[in-house]
């Protein structure tokens, strides 16, 4: 498998408990826009704690998001959470590429 095909391969999931999901049509509140400063990103994952708390499939899509190395917010986990957690993203920016090496 060529080095890219490795890079972007994605095993296919069972992904029907997103049907459930409590964040439906609140994309904003779970993925940054460019260049979002630190004190908008933590009232943007405030917000966004607050409805993962009451989604029930919170457990399944936070284990979700770690298998999957996922970007923005999943499961009330931040990527920062899941990077500390040992759950790497695959290509890390700013603190965490820092943190990465
Ligand atoms: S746990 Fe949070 S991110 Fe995951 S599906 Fe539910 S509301 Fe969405």
């Amino acid at each position: 498998m060529a080095a890219v095909e490795t890079l972007f391969h994605r095993e296919r999931t069972d992904d029907r408990w997103m049907d459930a999901a409590a964040c439906k049509g609140l994309t904003h509140l779970f993925f940054p826009p460019p260049a979002e400063r630190p004190q908008a990103r933590e009232r943007r994952e405030a917000m966004a704690t607050g409805v993962c708390r009451s989604c029930i499939v919170n457990a399944t899509c936070r284990d979700f998001a770690r298998a999957n190395h996922e970007y923005g917010f999943w499961g009330g986990e931040s990527e920062d959470e899941r990077h500390d957690a040992g759950f790497r993203l695959i290509a890390p920016i700013g603190v965490r590429a820092r943190d990465a090496v």
